[in-house]
């Protein structure tokens, strides 16, 4: 976020004949904004983006992924205040102190609002995090997104929601497109689209925050007294994203706009391009033989996992 000069006015105001005082400035799309007119344009923002990729409508069902820091919470206000219908769905890490503390804001951000939260505790599904952690070779983070795929789709199914949405940010898709395409890591760049439709028993996955900066978020968040958790997992540690985030960051502070350009005419022209190839090579889904999940495998990763932890204990 760019600096705010002082004695700026509200770009809104301005235009209605007010006079307020603007307390952000968003350099990239050369917006000085007040507090009121901030929030407004967030929620327009979030609007914009879930009908542009068409995500849902109001007569969705959306089960929104918690994790008590500020984009779940900030994206699970601004449904609400949309009017979308939009609950909540916590999955319980088992990692000490953290999982405690975003577990309890979550909780009293959805006591807040009024609306209900669904909590999946890791432990008795599998094992906390550290103990996954240590009976794999597989990084931390990787076992940690296999596990939480898999439980938001199989209990969006059960309770009955049909989309998901989670809370990555522009920052995020950025930094994971940066990362992809210095690997040209073909496979994972033909998944990065905003919307990953439903098919073979995997219910619709939506980011809606896909064009709102982290910084953006966390103004919002501020702005509407969104209580949430202001330290990084502590597994989150040397990753690679987080390198690539301060390098977009760098970039964005000498020419805003860097970040949504990279990200915006990669879905309007790469995408599409990759897109076709996808269509030709289809791979094909199973149905894994213990626990009934999609799976490109006879026993899906999630199955796996626990085989292996068992064998550990
Ligand atoms: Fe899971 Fe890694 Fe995120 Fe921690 S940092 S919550 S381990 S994905
Ligand atoms: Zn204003
Ligand atoms: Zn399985």
């Amino acid at each position: 976020m760019g600096r705010l000069k002082k004695g700026s006015r509200c770009s809104i105001c301005k235009a209605k004949g007010e006079k307020d005082k603007a307390v952000v400035f968003l350099p990239h799309h050369r917006l000085a904004l007040c507090k009121k007119h901030f929030v407004e344009w967030f929620e327009k923002r979030v609007e914009k983006t879930i009908k542009e990729f068409r995500m849902f409508s109001k007569k969705d069902k959306i089960l929104v992924a918690v994790s008590g820091g500020k984009d779940s919470l900030a994206l699970w206000n601004a449904l609400t205040n949309l009017g979308y219908e939009a609950d909540g769905f916590y999955i319980d890490l088992g990692i000490p102190e953290y999982s405690e503390d975003s577990k309890n804001l979550a909780i009293s951000f959805s006591e807040k609002i009024r609306r209900p939260l669904h909590i999946v505790s890791l432990k008795e599904e599998i094992a906390p995090i550290p103990q996954i952690d240590k009976a794999t070779s597989r990084p931390a983070c990787s076992a940690c997104g296999t596990v939480k795929r898999y439980y938001m789709n199989r209990y969006a199914k059960q309770l009955g929601y049909n989309i998901i949405a989670t809370g990555h940010n522009l920052d995020d898709e950025a930094a994971v497109l940066f990362g992809n395409t210095l690997h040209w890591d073909i496979d994972y760049l033909k998944r990065q689209y905003p919307v990953l439709k439903e098919e073979n028993g995997f219910i619709r996955k939506v980011k809606p925050l896909c064009k709102i900066t982290e910084k953006e978020s966390a103004l919002y968040a501020f702005f509407n007294n969104i209580e949430y958790i202001e330290y990084e997992c502590p597994f989150s540690e040397g990753a690679s994203s987080i390198e690539y985030k301060e390098l977009l960051s760098q970039l964005e502070e000498k020419h805003p706009g860097t970040k949504l350009q990279f990200y915006t005419n990669f879905l309007k022209k790469m995408y599409p391009i990759l897109r076709q190839h996808e269509e030709k090579e289809k791979k094909e889904i199973k149905l894994c033989k213990i626990c009934g999940e999609p799976s490109f495998t006879d026993v899906c990763s999630v199955c796996k996992l626990k085989e292996k932890v068992k064998t550990e204990v």
